[in-house]
């Protein structure tokens, strides 16, 4: 009788403590489609940006990753105490470094003041609050039952015990989300301060979303549900930002060249054409407006003339790794494998050895069918692994490699490792059961393939 109520009360509250909580769920829904884009150059422009941020906070020494999140809405948050996620959207949306650094600047106050694991505890005590007003609430409502007067009296007291709380609980969580915001702007303009870099981008990007303007009024905006933006707390902001001797310093140009050529290769990877050539008409005839065209126009089967693009832009920047990247990039997936490999070996030298274009550059010698790479292939996947774990894309291709030299358990311990990557663990579980067969037991190949025997699924990922 009490409980179903009680039941939905409780589903009541997580709904409102998830919104609060709204980066959480964000990261939940995530675990869907692709949930992370990958790409040396804008991870490496984020790196820089971050660094120095996070040395000034204290946190050099964690290793914090910064996430790309394939989503086109604005949003930063941190999930886990160890990495930033940064959606696609932000960068688009931030026209300077500075921006998008401000952001970072933000994510980090979090970070360093440990809000994460803080606001679990607030949530812990707040749910065990919860429960003991409900336990009191449901034991006036017995009372009230048995004294035969269940239409009044004590009982409906019971029932305002148990609506109450809810109400009192919420306000006190969105008040400590307010008070972890203003914490966070705080401590970011702190640490832009001492790295002598101005806080107007994050002012900038705030005032954006306060609460009343035209954005935050779109209601569905992750970023504004997540970060409570009242007018007082971006006004304080301004105080903060406008009193630092930084406030007018402007952005390094070669820095805002390299932001504005990532949000071009964003624009050409992740929009319509139509798009990207409304953003880089012809007419632009500037890097970042040459290198989304390139993009397009190799995404869009006309190789021929991508190439030519390519080439044109690797005339402007000879050591620019990331057009050989693309110049490989276009040509293996133009079904030319060996054409590809000298540019993505320059790459890979140009980019002191990216992981993900050593991935990359052993895909194009493995998809040559030519047994003369496979040794090469194998050598170059191995070491891109070994530095970079969470990549599908290297386990996927070590897999074939090893099947074409006939190495069938390392094969299908690669193959495990991919699919186990990719959220799969039913077919890791198989594949890496198989594998066990073909390697002696206790070897190191063994136990790796045990390992995923008998993993549970990473964080984040679902269990099928
Ligand atoms: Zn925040």
């Amino acid at each position: 009788m009490a409980l179903p109520r009680k039941t939905s009360k409780l589903t009541a509250v997580a709904t409102a403590v998830s919104l609060a909580m709204a980066p959480m769920s964000a990261l939940a829904q995530q675990a869907k489609g692709p949930p992370v884009i990958r790409d040396t150059e804008a991870e490496q422009l984020l790196r820089e940006y971050t660094r120095p941020i996070l040395r000034s906070a204290g946190l050099e020494k964690q290793n914090i990753q910064i996430v790309i999140i394939n989503e086109s809405v604005f949003n930063a948050f941190v999930a886990d105490g160890r990495r930033i996620f940064v959606n696609y959207g932000a960068m688009m949306q931030s026209e300077t470094p500075n921006q998008i650094i401000g952001v970072m600047a933000h994510e980090t106050g979090h970070l360093a003041g440990g809000h994460l694991s803080k606001m679990r505890e607030q949530m812990a005590q707040a749910q065990t609050q919860m429960i003991i007003a409900m336990l009191l609430g449901a034991g006036a409502m017995v009372a009230g039952s048995r004294g035969g007067n269940s239409n009044g009296g004590l009982a409906n007291a019971g029932a305002a015990v148990v609506a109450g709380p809810q109400e009192m609980i919420r306000r006190t969580l969105i008040s400590y989300v307010r008070q972890q915001e203003e914490n966070a702007d705080r401590a970011g303009v702190k640490f832009l301060n001492a790295t002598g870099q101005s806080a107007k981008g994050m002012y900038e990007t705030f005032k954006r979303f306060t609460n009343d303007s035209l954005f935050a009024a779109r209601g569905a905006d992750p970023y504004v549900q997540s970060h409570p933006m009242p007018a007082e707390r971006v006004a304080a902001l301004e105080e903060m930002a406008r009193s630092s001797p930084y406030w007018d310093k402007k952005d390094d140009p070669a820095l805002q060249l390299r932001h504005d050529m990532v949000r071009a290769k964003i624009s050409a990877f992740m929009e319509r054409q139509d798009t990207v050539y409304r953003r880089y008409p012809l007419s632009n005839d500037g890097l970042p407006a040459r290198y989304a065209r390139a993009i397009t126009t190799y995404l869009h089967g006309d190789l021929r003339s991508a190439l030519a693009q390519i080439d044109g832009l690797i005339h402007v920047q000879p050591n620019n790794p990331y057009f050989y990247e693309l110049r490989g990039q276009a040509l293996l997936e133009g079904a030319k494998p060996a054409e590809a490999i000298a540019p993505l070996q320059k790459a890979v030298s140009l980019s002191n050895n990216a992981p993900l274009i050593e991935m990359l550059l052993g895909q194009a010698l493995v998809a040559t069918d030519n047994k003369a790479y496979t040794e090469e292939a194998i050598a170059i996947l191995r070491a891109a692994v070994a530095r970079e774990s969470e990549a599908p894309l290297g386990y996927a291709q070590l897999a074939m490699a090893y099947g074409r030299k006939g190495d069938f358990a390392q094969a299908d311990l690669a193959s495990a490792q991919a699919a186990f990557l990719r959220g799969d663990n039913k077919t890791a579980r198989e594949l890496a059961s198989r594998a066990k067969t073909r390697f002696a037991v206790g070897t190191p190949g063994w136990v790796k393939a045990d390992d995923i025997v008998a993993a549970k699924p990473l964080p984040g990922q679902n269990s099928n």
